[in-house]
């Protein structure tokens, strides 16, 4: 099975109501076709490659499926991307056409750049009905490559997750399943939908379910309360950043028809989901996933929905938590990294079988186990595991292990906190010193030592940050995730100059 079956169930049914923003599935099916063929006529064939570095518009979404189509290779850009990155992914890629828009293009100039599809063209050539589309193009088979999605990549250059059609199919299956997703549903979004956040879950969910996507150019917290509060929005997907920006916002209001707003891509504070729900009334749905297989685990649609976890597996997803050190099973209680296995799990990097090799263990029962590089826990008593942060996060003071997250839970409860993000700094003593940095809530008076003293009654000794500095703002990458890596340049380029970072 492929997604373009998925869609075209979906489309037998609900023809002329409304898929994406206002254009109904009959239209966009047609206005695909067009786009398709403008696409052919410019040299697109299968297996061909297709960069799509625009913004959240309708000819992203239409050139991603046209792409689907023809059997070509959808291969999203960031669109905070500049010349490095952009040539890496171009190059990497081996890009034969660039969907950009008025705003991306110049970031083009000036690159060895394969040419550019305009999007202001793409969405009038999906308009214009006086033209033909493509004629039925061969349906792709569900292993061909349909995707390939160059992961954030805190170290390294980034590498390109290849994602299948058939991965496709059944990702969007998983989430339509597990979130009681159908065609009455209008999901309203600002995820970006260069992110598998925004297209594989929110655009080809909704496709796959026969209901109605709602975008947003960029997340605005006061243009999105205003969309939720519309009368038929039954659905929000954001990152936990949206979340706090929209309990920021002065008065509550009522969402008439708001079923299930689902938070992922990072840890969802308990304090902001205690926080939404007394204010809300609405419990958010959190979940975990990552480009190379989706998403694995989910908090359960019916409840209970449980703060601080991510709940259990999708259907047809298998997880493991396994040892670090030797990659046997971790009791439950334990720490380890989260291995994960199913039909939705990637088939590899592209053209990188060193990175491909080494993501994946094979079992005794030849099971490949992919390597989330996330440590996770299963909590027996609630029966919902747990991601207590990045195997590459963890911090070792004293011989004793200490997980970020658990420090950042601690430390957001604080008053005059908005976020904050924990990581190691070398110490010739301890290994690592815990260290904090704090994004203060504006006009907020925050006192260091007071949450010195307030964390020593919450958190063993050695997880209490040595320091912590107050920063206007926590860098954070398009999904809103803290980049954490750029604090630890901040503190290694203070220990070059030898001053405190307090
Ligand atoms: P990406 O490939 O950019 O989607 O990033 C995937 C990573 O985001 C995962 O490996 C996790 O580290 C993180 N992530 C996603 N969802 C969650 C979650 N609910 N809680 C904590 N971390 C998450």
């Amino acid at each position: 099975m492929t997604l373009l079956d998925l869609f075209d169930a979906a489309r037998a049914e609900c023809g002329s109501t409304l898929a994406v923003n206002d254009v109904s599935y009959d239209d966009l099916a047609a206005g695909t076709m067009r786009v398709a063929q403008g696409l052919i006529e410019r040299g697109l064939r299968a297996g061909d490659r297709i960069a799509l570095f625009c913004e959240n518009r309708l000819a992203f979404v239409y050139v991603y499926l046209a792409a689907l189509r023809i059997g070509a290779i959808a291969v999203p850009a960031n669109v905070l991307y500049r010349s490095s990155d952009l040539t890496h992914v171009l190059t990497d890629a081996d890009v034969s056409l660039v969907l950009a828009s008025a705003e991306t293009a110049i970031h083009l100039d000036g690159l060895d750049a394969p040419p550019i599809v305009a999007a202001e063209d793409v969405e009038a050539w999906a308009r214009d009905a006086s033209t033909a589309g493509a004629q039925p193009l061969r349906r792709p088979e569900p292993e061909a490559p349909a995707l390939i999605v160059y992961t954030s990549g805190t170290t390294g250059r980034s590498k390109g997750a290849v994602l299948t059609h058939a991965n496709l199919a059944v990702i969007a299956t998983q989430l339509v399943t597990a979130w009681r997703w159908t065609a009455r549903d209008t999901l309203a979004i600002a995820l970006p939908l260069f992110h598998v956040h925004g297209l594989c879950s929110a655009l080809n969910g909704t496709l796959t379910a026969g209901g109605r996507l709602l975008i947003h150019k960029r997340f605005e917290a006061k243009a999105m309360l205003v969309t939720l509060q519309q009368p038929g929005v039954t659905m929000f997907f954001g990152v936990p950043t949206m979340y706090v920006r929209l309990l920021e916002l002065p008065d509550p209001v009522d969402f008439p028809t708001l079923r299930v707003c689902v938070s992922g891509s990072a840890a969802l504070s308990t304090e902001v989901f205690e926080r939404f729900a007394a204010r809300y009334g609405i419990t958010i749905l959190e979940r975990y996933g990552a480009t190379e297989f989706g998403f694995a685990l989910t908090n359960r649609f019916g409840g209970p929905r449980v703060a601080g976890s991510v709940g259990v597996p999708f259907p047809g997803v298998r997880v493991r938590v396994a040892s670090a050190t030797d990659g046997e099973a971790v009791e439950s209680g334990g720490v380890g990294e989260l291995l994960v296995s199913g039909p939705n799990v990637f088939s590899g990097y592209w053209r990188n079988p060193g990175a491909t090799a080494a993501a994946f263990v094979v079992d005794g029962d030849a099971t490949r186990w992919y390597r989330s590089g996330d440590l996770a826990t299963y909590d027996a008593q609630q029966q919902v595991y747990r991601i207590v942060g990045r195997l590459k996060e963890l911090i070792i003071s004293g011989g004793f292990n200490v997980y970020p997250l658990e420090v950042e839970s601690e430390i957001d409860r604080f008053p005059g906190v908005r976020a904050s993000a924990v990581v190691g700094a070398p110490d010739p003593a301890r290994g690592e010193n815990v260290v904090a940095f704090i994004e203060a809530e504006p006009g907020v008076p925050f006192d260091a030592a007071k949450l010195d003293a307030w964390l020593r009654t919450r958190l063993a000794s050695f997880k209490v940050p040595k320091h912590t500095s107050v920063i206007e703002a926590l860098p954070r990458n398009a999904l809103g995730k803290v980049e954490k890596s750029k604090l630890r340049a901040l503190i290694e380029a203070h220990a070059e100059s030898s001053t405190s970072i307090c």
